[in-house]
This record gives C-alpha cells, structure tokens and sequence, in this order.
C-alpha cells in the first residue's frame, strides 16, 4: 500500500490546515524534551514568530540508560497542549506505549513512533487503528525496505496519514552521531507515495553542520526538515550537546531559508 507502485500521486498528510507532501516544504522544531510550561512557552514563541506552525517536544523519552530523564508523560502532552493553544501551533509528540496511542489525539496534532520503536509491531498496529497523522522515525540500523514495511504495518490497518523520516542510521562513523542516509530520501520518494522528512539533529548530532545537511534534504526532494531547540540547551534535561538556542535556532533557520528550497 505504501508502494509508489499502488498509487502515483504523492500522499498529502494533513496537519489540520497544514499540508505535507507534494507543496512547499515543512519545518517542525522544538525542544528534545517537554521539561516544563515556561520551556516550551519560549520556544513556542521563537518558532511562532519565524512562522513556524509545527512544533515538536517529547513526554515519553526513550533514554538509553534507565537512570536519565524519562520524560513528563501525559502531564507533557497537557503542557504541549496548552502552549500550542496559545499560539496556535500543531504538535507533534513521541507515543511508545500502544495503550497511549487513542488518547494522544486529545492532546497533539501527531504521534510520533521514534526509531527504537520502529518495529515495535503492537505499537504500529495501534498507530494503523486511529486517523491521528503518524511521524514514523527510521529505526537505529533499518534498512529502507524495513522502514516502508514498518509503514505498511500503519497503512495497511486503515491510518494512510503516515510520514517517513530519516534520522540517521548507525554506522561505524564517530564523527557524528548517526550517518545521515541522504540517499534515502530520493530512494523513499521513488518507492513510496508517503511524505519523507529529515530529522537534521538525530542525524547529526552537531549543531555546526545543520544548514548544509538541511539543504542537502531539501535539494534531495525532502517533504520537511525536524531541527531541536531549546531555550537553554546546556540545562536541558536530554540531547544538551545537540539543540539549538533561539539564536542559533534563529540563524538555522534564515540560512536554510536562503537557499530558496524552504
Ligand atoms: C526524538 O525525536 O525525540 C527522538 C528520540 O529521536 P529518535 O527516535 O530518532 O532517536
Ligand atoms: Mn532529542
């Protein structure tokens, strides 16, 4: 079903009013991490006024190690909740539990399914049960034909509001954090009809390298670029090492914006 093959016209996701795949490409951004109301309010507001209308931030964080930040859960997804209602954002929130998975549309516009879950079939499956638009993050190590039959599991259940994103794959490199996969992204648009999305800083992990990156996602077809920021990235309760300040965030974004794919 997600096979270019089965249908030719790109698939459109609707966000609301927002619409990915096929037009003008989208920008999501936002903290790693929901760490508290003031947190998420900053941000809101710096990514508002860029004209942003998507914002992403985490509840449920799967951390490596068991003794890091988990995340606020549900009381999360109510501070996303109500941040976004203020500025009249759609957000974009990680589920990982198939048990979350009908009650995250009270509160956000999409769930997220990351890469440590991408072949978490149980939680695909309840993905595939609601209408909510799913982001479905490449896994750690998946192949392509992995990722599009993890889609598949979401599609073929009835939710064809799916997108694809690339996050970067693990390889023997070091000098960042995962290897950004570019030449998926024209691979995924020619097999598949879903929107296809670069997540700049999973992929990387260096902020000094996220304009280059970003445009060489647009330039390879990319439906949408995913960036992390955060208001104070140093106390950040996860990835402190990779997101961007608002200045930052605000240079990301101009230098992205220049090269006219944006
Ligand atoms: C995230 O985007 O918050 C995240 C945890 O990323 P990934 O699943 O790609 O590691
Ligand atoms: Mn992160």
């Amino acid at each position: 079903l997600v096979s270019r093959n089965k249908q030719k016209e790109d698939t459109v996701v609707h966000i609301g009013d927002v619409a990915v795949g096929g037009s003008k490409p989208l920008m999501i951004a936002g903290p790693c991490s929901v760490e508290s109301y003031k947190q998420v309010r900053l941000v809101a507001k710096a990514i508002k006024d860029t004209g942003i209308s998507v914002m992403r931030g985490g509840a449920f964080k799967p951390r490596t190690s068991p003794y890091d930040f988990q995340g606020l859960g549900i009381e999360g997804l109510k501070i996303l909740k109500e941040v976004a209602g203020e500025f009249g954002l759609k957000t974009i929130s990680e589920i990982v539990d198939p048990r979350h998975i009908e009650l995250a549309s009270e509160y956000i516009d999409v769930i997220q399914i990351g890469a440590r879950n991408m072949q978490n079939f149980e939680l695909l499956k309840a993905a595939g049960e609601v209408r909510t638009p799913i982001l479905l993050k490449r896994g750690l190590a998946a192949t392509i034909d992995e990722f599009l039959h993890a889609a598949e599991y979401i599609v073929s259940r009835g939710n064809t509001q799916v997108m694809l994103i690339e996050r970067g794959i693990r390889t023997y490199e070091k000098a960042t954090r995962n290897t950004l996969d570019i030449s998926a992204v024209p691979i995924l648009k020619q097999e598949s009809h879903l929107p296809v999305l670069v997540d700049v800083t999973h992929s990387t992990g260096r902020k000094d390298i996220l304009v280059p990156c970003a445009k060489a996602a647009l330039a390879a077809g990319a439906d949408g670029i995913m960036v992390e920021v955060h208001p104070d990235p140093a106390t950040a309760l996860s990835d402190a090492a990779q997101q961007l300040n608002i200045d930052e965030f605000n240079r990301f974004y101009s230098g992205v914006k220049e090269s006219g794919l944006l």
